[in-house]
């Protein structure tokens, strides 16, 4: 059935095959019976009915950074889409459309020769496909909005092998339902972008001590600041990198991420208010093209780390939510290991909550605990720090959690359904419309 692939077929005997089957979060050492890495449409059609006809369980992988590794599976078809990379760009209607396998390198790249730019991730190596249809948070997103926020259109191919454009005009019920409804609904061929003139940003990180106070001034900096200051506040271990003194590499410090795409009239403006968050450890901020933001933490996380996050929404940041960062992040497990707090107001809360999937417009804040380790050994101490940090985080939380910042065994614990809260039941009976058989559903799954 697989002869008409125009791409390459891996299987357990062929000497690609251990390099086919790996995915980015080592946690997920799993062995599927095939590797389809596709080269088009077609191909992506021929792996559904493969899976369909033969019951076998499918796993869609675009960039494989699924924290829970669903881009992988044991003893069924591994639909790989990391071959197909190609962007086109309409710089008059200022859109670009994207296969479904471009990571946020592929894009940015693409859009930036234009002056270009749209929400992604904060990671170059990140997967659209995943980032975005389970809703996407970046340095835009307070600007420009979520990354489904932006998607205007996209060609899925649906559970009976049909290849469905959906946008605002056509199957518009789709296209709700793949902006934040993850890969519930088929799989994304490619997807169209609303982009905007963003080129050159002020950016970069600057780090402080650890302490509450910090994170205070950084929580009233978002709130008296206009929507082009994209700043993430991240609690991690300092960075061996030549901008911030020996004395503090390896030691738990926060530190602010600005990605300000305002006017550099108001670049000094903007060090000025930094300046003011607290005692200024290191910072390595300047102008630079809105690319170069993207790939600054793409060295420190590499492919082969063993990751087990958790994500919650806040309503906004209380001081005693703000000690539990502190307090954790002083035992924070890695020099890989981060705990990235995104602000989501602005744009994203100019979308009304049923409008797309993605349900949390009214969480001013979403925070990933996010721990990375170079060897499984370390990785029970890691687990369980990870969880008795968001437990201690619960009381200062909204229900639900992001879907792309939450783990496997979050599946069951009735995460899924609370982050799509009053948006379950439209998902649900289009699940049942677009595929009744849960053919899709190694994902943070809606069944049908
Ligand atoms: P994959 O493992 O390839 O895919 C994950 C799942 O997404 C698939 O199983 C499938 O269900 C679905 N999927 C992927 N591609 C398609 C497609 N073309 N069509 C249909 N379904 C598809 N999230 C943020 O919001 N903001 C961030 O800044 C951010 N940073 C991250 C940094 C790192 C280092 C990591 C590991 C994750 C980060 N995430 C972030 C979380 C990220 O959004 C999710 O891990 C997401 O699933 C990754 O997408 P992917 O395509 O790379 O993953």
């Amino acid at each position: 059935m697989l002869a008409t692939v125009h791409g390459e077929v891996v299987r357990p005997e062929d000497p690609a095959y251990d390099d086919a089957r790996a995915v980015y979060n080592a946690m997920h050492d799993r062995h599927p019976a095939v590797v389809v890495r596709a080269a088009d449409a077609g191909d992506i059609i021929t792996t559904v009915a493969l899976a369909r006809e033969q019951s076998l369980p499918l796993a869609v992988r675009g960039g494989s950074h699924s924290v829970a590794g669903h881009g992988t599976c044991d003893g069924g078809a591994v639909l790989d889409l990391g071959r197909m990379r190609g962007v086109r760009v309409d710089p008059v209607a200022r859109t670009a459309r994207a296969e479904g396998g471009c990571t946020w390198a592929d894009l940015n790249h693409a859009t930036h020769a234009f002056g270009l730019a749209t929400t992604g991730g904060v990671v170059s190596t990140t997967g659209i496909g995943g980032l975005t249809t389970g809703g996407g948070m970046g340095f835009l997103a307070r600007r420009c909005g979520l990354a489904c926020d932006n998607l205007v259109s996209a060609d899925v191919v649906t559970a009976d092998g049909s290849l469905v454009t959906c946008s605002a005009e056509h199957d518009a019920d789709l296209l709700w339902a793949v902006r934040g409804g993850g890969g519930n609904f088929g799989v994304l061929a490619s997807l169209e972008y609303r982009l905007h003139p963003i080129a050159d940003i002020l950016g970069g990180p600057t780090f402080y001590p650890l302490d509450p106070d910090v994170m205070r001034r950084y929580r009233e900096l978002i709130a008296d600041s206009s929507e082009e200051f994209g700043a993430l506040l991240v609690v991690a271990l300092g960075p061996p990198l030549p901008f911030l003194p020996e004395r503090w590499h390896g030691r738990p410090l926060c530190g602010v991420i600005t990605c300000w795409t305002g006017s550099e009239d108001q670049d000094d403006r903007i060090r000025g208010r930094l300046a003011e968050l607290g005692p200024v450890l290191g910072q390595h901020v300047g102008r630079m093209p809105y690319p170069v933001i993207n790939t600054l933490f793409d060295e420190l996380l590499p492919a082969g780390l063993f990751h087990y996050w958790k994500g919650l929404f806040s309503r906004g940041l209380p001081d005693a939510a703000l000690d539990v960062y502190a307090e954790y992040g002083a035992t924070t497990p890695s020099i890989q290991s981060a705990t990235v707090v995104f602000p989501l107001d602005g744009a994203v809360q100019r979308v009304a909550p049923d409008a797309t999937a993605f349900a949390y417009r009214d969480a001013g804040f979403s925070a990933a605990l996010s721990p990375a380790m170079p060897t499984r050994a370390q990785c029970e101490a890691q687990v369980g720090w990870t969880r008795a940090f968001a437990d201690a985080l619960a009381p200062y939380s909204v229900g639900g959690g992001y879907v792309n910042f939450m783990d496997a065994d979050d599946q069951g614990r009735d995460r899924v359904r609370s982050n799509y809260r009053q948006n379950y039941d439209r998902l649900v009976a289009l699940k049942r419309h677009w595929d009744p058989g849960n053919l899709f559903h190694l994902n943070h799954n809606i069944a049908p």
